[in-house]
């Protein structure tokens, strides 16, 4: 029973490996393109509409880094809010994962501003 809650929980990791994995590579390459030797630390923005569970990139990031360049580096996750703008009123406004309702005018036709990131924002190298 314990070993298949295990396993349950490193299948629910996987998808942030491979996030973690190509944060690591593009860091990487950014790096060494600027001649750096060492990855002090990355810094990531993720929007809170994706299902990326922070916990579980800060893990994939201790499993992947040891003997690369990042090694003892940190990552850095910066969230940010959901945003959309309403189709109907014009009005724009933060919002939770489940309303999305416009708040001026109740209309559900919105549109993404926000939330969805999932990119690099800085590195911080040797
Ligand atoms: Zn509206």
């Amino acid at each position: 029973m314990n070993s298949g809650a295990r396993a349950q929980k490193e299948d629910g990791h996987m998808h942030e490996m491979g996030i973690t994995s190509g944060i690591l590579a593009s860091a990487v390459e950014a790096a060494q393109a600027e001649g750096a030797t060492h990855i002090n630390s990355v810094t990531v923005s993720i929007g809170d509409l994706t299902e990326i569970v922070e916990d579980a990139l800060q893990f994939a990031w201790e499993a992947l880094t040891p003997d690369t360049m990042a090694e003892g580096g940190v990552l850095i996750v910066v969230h940010v809010p959901p945003k959309s703008r309403c189709v109907q009123c014009g009005e724009e406004f933060e919002h939770d994962k489940w309303n999305m309702l416009c708040p001026k005018c109740d209309s559900f036709l919105v549109e993404p501003i926000t939330g969805h990131e999932l990119r690099i924002d800085s590195l911080d190298v040797d």
